[in-house]
């Protein structure tokens, strides 16, 4: 296999997911701010870019996995950029979880410049990404999905098409918006039930079946002893961390004032999770959201003091 995979962005997610195309033979090339992580990829068989032309030169495929949208932003646009460095015809995947706006203008610049270009957000984090199980969220033609599926089956187990370019990031915001609600959902509903003085094995049992259900009380308890395998049994060790679930949710509240939808509740779960960051748990995962939500009732800031 000749192709040359350009790969931008290996941090805690990008490494791994460049590992897994390694280890299924594909040429990387890759290319980070940090010299440190583009020295644990070249451990790993990849070739080491000197600079963003060179890493465009001549590739097939160019993915990044970056931060926030001001680094897609920069690596992507103008002169110096990757949609001007990129032969036309390059495909061009974004792994990284941004906001929609920037997502869609990145597409647009790149298929005006000839090239193909999808949005791939994931779902899964670190672990997932080590074992090549993520869930990739596309957004793009069908013709620029196919093309990447062989790339993606590597590093994911799913493949779910959202729609046109965009709609990736925006189904993943909107469902991580419902997943952060949820979970204090889940967490308010337990720790209710402890106060009750309730069983909480029956209660949990009870609930996880009845019309209450929701998916992180069922399968990502935030209490310890539930659910085999969940953070809460290990000392909230993410897993997904409280900084990421606030990210997300700072992102869906940009897009909901961007489109006048009304998000009470994502609103809400934002604040939660900004308090919960604050104060020290930034990289608890965000199961631990039950710590604060389980604590002495009359000092926690969200409750009715009346
Ligand atoms: P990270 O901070 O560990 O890695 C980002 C990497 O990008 C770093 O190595 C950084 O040096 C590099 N970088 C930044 N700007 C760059 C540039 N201009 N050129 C080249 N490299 C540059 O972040 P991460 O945890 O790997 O997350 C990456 C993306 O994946 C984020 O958008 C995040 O929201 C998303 N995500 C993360 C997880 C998770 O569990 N970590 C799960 C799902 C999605």
């Amino acid at each position: 296999m000749t192709e040359k995979i350009a790969f931008a962005g290996l941090g805690n997610m990008g490494l791994p997911m460049a590992e897994q195309l390694l280890k299924a033979r594909r040429q990387v090339c890759a290319f980070d701010l940090s010299e440190a992580s583009v020295q644990k990829a070249v451990a790993s068989g990849a070739t080491a870019a000197a600079s963003l032309a060179d890493l465009a030169d001549g590739a097939d495929t160019i993915i990044t996995m970056l931060p926030a949208g001001a680094h897609v932003r920069g690596i992507y646009l103008g002169p110096e950029g990757l949609i001007a460095l990129a032969e036309p015809g390059t495909l061009l995947i974004d792994c990284s979880t941004i906001d929609v706006e920037t997502s869609r203008a990145i597409g647009d610049a790149a298929i005006a410049a000839g090239h193909q270009m999808i949005d791939a957000p994931v779902t899964g984090g670190v672990m997932a990404a080590r074992v090549g199980k993520l869930n990739f969220i596309v957004g793009g033609t069908e013709a620029s999905v196919e093309r990447a599926r062989p790339l993606l089956d590597i590093m994911g187990q799913k493949v779910l098409h959202a729609g046109d370019q965009g709609s990736g990031i925006g189904v993943k915001i909107c469902n991580n918006m419902s997943l952060g609600i949820s979970m204090i959902a889940a967490a308010e509903t337990l720790m209710m039930a402890k106060r009750l003085g309730l069983d909480l094995n029956r209660t949990h049992e009870i609930i996880s079946n009845a019309s209450g259900a929701n998916w992180p009380l069922a399968n990502y308890c935030p209490l310890p002893g539930f659910v085999d395998g969940v953070p809460a049994n290990s000392g909230y060790r993410p897993g997904f961390s409280a900084a990421m679930m606030r990210k997300d949710l700072r992102l869906a509240q940009e897009a909901a004032l961007a489109v006048g939808a009304i998000t009470p509740l994502g609103a809400h779960a934002l604040a939660i999770f900004s308090h919960f960051c604050d104060t020290g748990d930034a990289e608890t995962d965000y199961s631990g959201i039950s710590k604060l939500i389980g604590g002495d009732a009359w000092d926690y800031p969200f409750s009715p003091k009346g």
